[in-house]
């Protein structure tokens, strides 16, 4: 089966990255972003830069990790960085998965990708690191490395061996070694890695350096490490690779005691020696930060201080999406090259899409950060807005391909068009399907991120339905019909062929929780709502409202910071240990606790509601002691609830549904299992590209790279005494 490149016009091949600058349909006030630029040895084709991140795939899977690489160089992006990668089995973050560097193996691995990234024109960059104190070392147990015996701020297992000198010469040796390698591979850009409070940091701040030696003591001493470690991997493969340096200029936890002007006077002393500074905040939460509390570009006033003491190249990140503010931080010459990690994840081919002047098509990041939940807590890259990221080699998903179907004339009815409505229509129309119609019940798309997109901080999230019905408006093939709720007996005379039901969810309104299958005592009664009854404008009649979250994300503090910001006095009670659990995922957690407080809600960990009367809530604590709080009104979002009806009752008359001519009916995202938007939206995609297949209800199964178990890969253990 071939691929319908449908977004490029037939007969025209997509110009090559270095001529991205000179197509026709460029606005001139971006052509800026397509200028090239001179990094030491190496020509980056134009301003984008894709800056390293992790994406669970590290040496591990290296042909997942060359495709998901490979597709944004194809969509424009001149450098294209991987993983960080660990020069040694000194340092290993495990369960996190890096692009190990450790030997000769590793870098072979790594070559598929560098290969991969040069196809289309773009530079290669690595990321050489190692975490000190911060490694778990989970892997290779060795002892963890620091400046000095400190404890980490990060990493609670057990204190990190103070580094003898000899450590010292090692950790330099196997940067060269590992950065050589890189080099030998054809890796075009290698990094010394100092953010983020990682080794070099560690020497650098005086907080977790005590030493008394050479390296320790003056900014000069603790600088002495970074230092030394530019000068060894530049004098080893400067001349072949660009050599760049990512280090933080600002933040709380990632650089304690390190002031700005300390930071400038080490980015001075280290100038001379480094072609590349990529640039960003301490923390990673801060450096990450989400949409819901950090605006696009908010690391900017940090990055361009590096101006001040540097005459060399900068990148620098800020979640940027939009091409006129890109365009101008670069004319402002407060950066060089336009960072991204997020952006790119949502939108790899958004330089090309700029370039042609398709800004409409741009698939925005909704700076949910579900890319980084997705890594952090399964060690697989995700993406709430788009669901090929991570499947383009084991499921061979491409962002702006779709096959063609081969059964182009069936008629496709797709009822409900939340976010997995949305999606599956859209993949259907670009597929190729003729008749595709989404029927909605509201006067309005969107589902329950229409109401979503409306609490406090959430707006960025509308950005998944937008994007979505700006390209269904472009599809013919597909009809959107709203107003409409379809019965059972009007999606049996509607004429479809296939019937998929993607009629979502809702919060239910009993107070059923999780372990608990009974009704909650008193949620029948008139000052107990639902979230959507919030949204809807429905408020308790009077009094301090409890927000009960046992959903541990999103819509329980939404809705409380909602009531708060109306004036009332609101308290959120949640049986988790912390509220919102799920958002320290997304790096969003502290700052949700934070922002919650400072609008004056407060908060109630560890508690299980049992039950309310018209004058309190009540239950019980982690501890089993009974637990109780005056309330007039209460919002239980505790757990939600398939919309299925129209579902059991099509499906429980097999007759009917072959008499109407339905020879299939499917279920998608919510209305099979409430869940994440993000799977809810991959489930859908998943459907859509799938629905020709032999059945297409059960998922076809994906490539996996495993561990070859060939002779030769069964070497004798290296060093051993006697081996
Ligand atoms: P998901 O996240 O799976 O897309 P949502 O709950 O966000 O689910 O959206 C489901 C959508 O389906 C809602 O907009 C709802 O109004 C719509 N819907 C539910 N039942 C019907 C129906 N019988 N006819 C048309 N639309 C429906």
């Amino acid at each position: 089966m071939g691929l319908v490149d449908h977004e490029s016009r037939p007969g025209r091949a997509p110009a090559p990255i270095s001529e991205l600058g000179k197509d026709p349909r460029l606005d001139a006030r971006h052509a800026v972003l397509f200028e090239p630029l001179q990094v030491g040895p190496k020509l980056l084709p134009n301003r984008f830069y894709q800056v390293p991140h992790a994406s669970g795939f590290g040496t591990d899977r290296p042909r997942a990790q060359a495709a998901f690489r490979a597709v944004k160089a194809e969509g424009g992006w001149g450098g294209v960085c991987l993983d960080y990668a660990p020069i040694s089995r000194d340092t290993d973050e495990t369960p996190e998965v890096g692009a190990n560097l450790w030997d000769d193996q590793d870098a072979r691995a790594l070559a598929i990708s560098v290969e991969a990234i040069h196809a289309h024109g773009s530079l290669a960059g690595i990321e050489l690191h190692h975490g000190g104190a911060e490694s778990t070392n989970g892997d290779s147990r060795n002892h963890r490395l620091a400046p000095s015996q400190v404890a980490s701020a990060q990493t609670w297992a057990g204190l990190a061996k103070e580094m003898t000198v000899d450590d010292i010469e090692r950790v330099r040796a196997d940067w060269v070694r590992a950065a050589r390698r890189a080099r030998d591979v054809g890796f075009d850009i290698v990094y010394v890695y100092g953010a983020h409070g990682y080794l070099l940091t560690q020497f650098l701040s005086p907080h977790t350096n005590r030493r008394t030696d050479g390296y320790g003591g003056s900014l000069a001493n603790r600088a002495r490490l970074f230092l030394e470690t530019i000068e060894a991997v530049a004098e080893a493969v400067g001349r072949d690779c660009a050599i760049a340096v990512r280090t933080a200029v600002h933040g709380r936890d990632g650089l304690p005691g390190i002031d700005i002007d300390d930071m400038l006077g080490f980015i001075g002393l280290a100038d001379p020696m480094v072609d590349l500074w990529d640039v960003n905040v301490g923390s990673w939460p801060e450096d990450s930060g989400s949409s819901r509390y950090f605006p696009e570009g908010h690391q900017r006033p940090w990055a361009s201080r590096v101006r001040e003491v540097s005459s060399k190249p900068v990148v620098g990140v800020g979640r940027y999406t939009s091409p006129d503010l890109m365009a101008e931080v670069v004319r402002s010459g407060a950066v060089d090259l336009i960072g991204a990690a997020r952006p790119a994840i949502a939108d790899p081919f958004l330089p090309r899409k700029i370039a042609e002047g398709r800004l409409a098509d741009v698939r925005e990041c909704t700076g949910s950060n579900v890319c980084i939940l997705r890594e952090e807590a399964f060690d697989r890259v995700g993406c709430l807005q788009n669901p090929s990221a991570g499947e383009e080699y084991r499921r061979g998903w491409h962002p702006e391909r779709h096959p063609p179907t081969v059964t182009p004339d069936t008629r496709v009815l797709v009822v409900g068009a939340g976010p997995a409505g949305l999606e599956c229509a859209l993949v259907l129309g670009r597929r190729g399907y003729r008749a595709v119609h989404l029927v909605e019940a509201e006067d309005e798309v969107g589902g329950k991120l229409r109401w979503m997109r409306r609490l406090p901080t959430l707006g960025d999230w509308g950005r998944v339905l937008d994007w979505r019905q700006v390209q269904l408006d472009q599809l013919p093939e597909v009809e959107v019909i709203t107003g409409r709720r379809l019965s059972a007996a009007e999606v049996l005379e509607y004429g479809a062929d296939v019937v998929v039901l993607a009629t979502g969810s809702r919060w239910r309104d009993d107070g059923v929780q999780p372990g608990r299958p009974d009704p909650l005592v008193g949620a029948d009664l008139p000052d107990v709502l639902t979230p959507e009854q919030v949204a809807g404008g429905l408020r308790p009649r009077a009094g301090r409202v409890v927000v009960y979250d046992c959903e541990g994300y999103l819509v329980g503090s939404g809705v409380a910071e909602l009531l708060a910001d109306e004036g009332s006095e609101v308290h959120l009670v949640t049986p988790f240990p912390v509220v919102s659990p799920v958002s320290d995922h997304t790096l969003e957690g502290e700052h949700l606790r934070a922002h919650l407080h400072r609008r004056g809600v407060r908060t109630h960990r560890g508690i299980t509601l049992d039950g309310f009367d018209t004058g309190s809530v009540w239950g019980e604590d982690d501890l089993g002691d009974a637990w109780r709080l005056p309330a007039g009104g209460l919002v239980l979002v505790t757990q939600q609830t398939s919309d299925d009806q129209l579902f059991h009752e099509l499906s429980a008359d097999v007759e009917a549904l072959r008499d109407a001519g339905v020879v299939a009916l499917h279920r998608v995202g919510d209305a099979v299992a409430p869940r994440m938007t993000s799977e809810a939206v991959f489930d859908a995609h998943r459907l859509a590209r799938e629905l020709d297949s032999t059945d297409p209800s059960v998922p076809l199964p994906f490539l996996r790279e495993r561990v070859s178990l060939h002779e030769e890969d069964r070497a004798r253990r290296p060093g051993r005494p006697g081996a």
